[in-house]
C-alpha cells in the first residue's frame, strides 16, 4: 500500500530540492501518496498566511511530512513555520545523525554521530521579558523579594527544563540507539553550572539510563563535549541535548562532516514526524538548480527508516554515497573548487542517484 505523505515544497531553492528529492524517493520502489501544501514566504504572498491550515491538517491526517526550507523574513512579524509546526505538532525531538560521506571534504572523515536534541524546552520556550516593560518590572521584582537581583537595565529570557521533556527525550535517545545497534549515549549539559535545569536533565538521564542495560551510558559537560567531539569523534556515537546546546551541536556536527549541503534531520513528535534538512531556503541560489540536495535526500532516508521501509532507505542511502564518492555528476560545493565546469545541478545529482540505484 502506498504511504501517504505531506510534501511540503517550501521556498527559495526548496521546491527544487524538494523535487530532486520526491524522484529519488520513488525511484526506491517504494509507493508514495503525496498530499502536495504550500508554507513559507510563497504561501504567505498568495494565501496571507506562511502556514495554511489545509498544511497542519494534511500533517495531522498523515502524520508523515517531508518539507523543504521555508524563509523566515527578519522583521516582519511573520512567524517561523518551522517555530509553528514544532510547537503544533509537538516535535519534540529533533534527531540529527552526521555522518561523513567518503568523498566531501572533511577534516573529521570517521565522523558518524547522531545528535538528539529537545525541541520544545530551554530557552527556546519563548518565555522573554523585554528590558523596560511592566512585565520585566514585576518579574525583576518577584526575584528580589526571592532573594535574587536582577540588573534594572536587562532583558529575561527562561530557561525552562521539566523532568516531563528530559525523561522523554533521553528514552528516545536509548531507543534510537536500540533501534539502529548503536553502543554508547552520551547526555550534554552544563549542570555545574545550572543545577536546576541542566542539573535535573542530567538526573533524569542517569535514572533512565539504566533501563537500557545494552547501551553504555555516560555525561559530559557541554564545552568539554565540544572540545572533545574534534579532539576525539570516534569516542561518541549518539548524543542527547537539552535545546539550546543542541542547536548549537548540530551546526558543529555539520562543519565535521563537510557542511550544511550534507546535514539531514527528523522531527520527531507525537502528532506527527517531518523530515527536513538542516540548512535554510538559500534565497540566492532560487531557481538555478544549482545547490546540493544531498542533505533533503538523507531526511528522505530518515523518512524512509521511519516508514519501516529498511531496504529502500540503505538503497537510496549507499546510492547517495556512491554518488558523492566518485565525485563526478555533483553539484559545485562538493567540487575541488566553487567554479568547476563539471558541476551539475540539482536535478542532474538527482539523475545520477536514480541511475545507480536501477543498475
Ligand atoms: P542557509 O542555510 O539558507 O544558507 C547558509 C549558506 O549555506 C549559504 O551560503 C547557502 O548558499 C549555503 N547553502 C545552504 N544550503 C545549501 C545547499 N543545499 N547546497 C549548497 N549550499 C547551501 O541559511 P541562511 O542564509 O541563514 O537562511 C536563509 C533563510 O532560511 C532564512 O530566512 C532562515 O530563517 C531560513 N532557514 C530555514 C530553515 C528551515 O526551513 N528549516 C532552517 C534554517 C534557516
Amino acid at each position: 500500500m502506498a504511504h501517504e505523505v505531506t510534501l511540503i515544497p517550501g521556498d527559495g531553492t526548496g521546491p527544487e530540492l524538494i523535487e530532486a528529492t520526491r524522484r529519488v524517493l520513488e525511484a526506491t520502489g517504494v509507493e508514495f501518496q503525496w498530499d502536495r501544501h504550500e508554507a513559507g514566504v510563497d504561501a504567505f504572498e498568495a494565501t496571507g498566511n506562511p502556514f495554511p491550515d489545509a498544511t497542519m491538517a494534511s500533517l495531522k491526517r498523515t502524520r508523515v511530512g517531508i518539507k523543504g526550507p521555508t524563509t523566515t523574513p527578519v522583521g516582519s512579524g511573520f512567524r517561523s513555520v518551522n517555530v509553528l509546526l514544532r510547537k503544533e505538532l509537538d516535535l519534540y525531538a529533533c534527531i540529527r545523525p552526521c555522518k561523513a560521506y567518503e568523498g566531501v571534504r572533511t577534516r573529521f572523515p570517521e565522523v558518524d554521530i547522531v545528535i538528539v536534541r529537545e525541541n520544545t524546552e530551554d530557552l527556546y520556550a519563548g518565555i522573554e521579558f523585554e528590558r523596560g516593560t511592566p512585565e520585566n518590572a514585576e518579574l525583576r521584582a518577584a526575584l528580589e523579594r526571592l532573594g535574587a537581583h536582577v540588573r534594572e537595565d536587562s532583558g529575561i529570557s527562561i530557561k525552562p527544563i521539566s523532568v516531563f521533556g528530559s525523561e522523554r527525550i533521553v528514552r528516545k535517545a536509548f531507543e534510537y540507539a536500540r533501534e539502529r545497534g548503536r553502543d554508547k549515549v552520551t547526555a550534554a549539559h552544563k549542570a555545574n553550572i545550572m543545577k536546576f535545569s541542566d542539573g535535573l536533565f542530567l538526573e533524569v538521564a542517569r535514572r533512565v539510563a539504566p533501563d537500557y542495560p545494552d547501551i553504555e551510558f555516560e555525561d559530559r559537560i557541554i564545552d568539554n563535549l565540544c572540545n572533545q567531539l574534534i579532539s576525539r569523534p570516534e569516542e561518541y556515537d549518539v548524543i542527547v541535548l537539552p535545546n539550546l546546546y543542541g542547536d548549537i551541536v548540530s551546526d558543529l556536527g555539520a562543519g565535521m562532516i563537510g557542511g550544511l549541503g550534507f546535514a539531514g534531520g527528523a522531527n520527531i513528535g507525537t502528532e506527527a514526524a517531518v523530515f527536513e534538512a538542516t540548512h535554510g531556503s538559500a534565497p540566492k541560489y532560487k531557481g538555478l538548480n544549482k545547490v546540493n540536495p544531498t542533505a533533503l535526500m538523507l531526511s528522505g532516508v530518515y523518512m524512509l527508516e521511519h516508514l519501516s521501509e529498511e531496504a529502500a532507505a540503505r538503497k537510496l542511502e549507499s546510492a547517495i554515497a556512491t554518488v558523492i564518492r566518485e565525485g563526478e555528476r555533483v553539484t559545485y560545493d562538493l567540487k575541488p573548487t566553487r567554479d568547476d565546469p563539471s558541476a551539475v545541478g540539482t536535478s542532474e545529482f538527482a539523475n545520477a542517484v536514480i541511475e545507480e540505484m536501477i543498475t
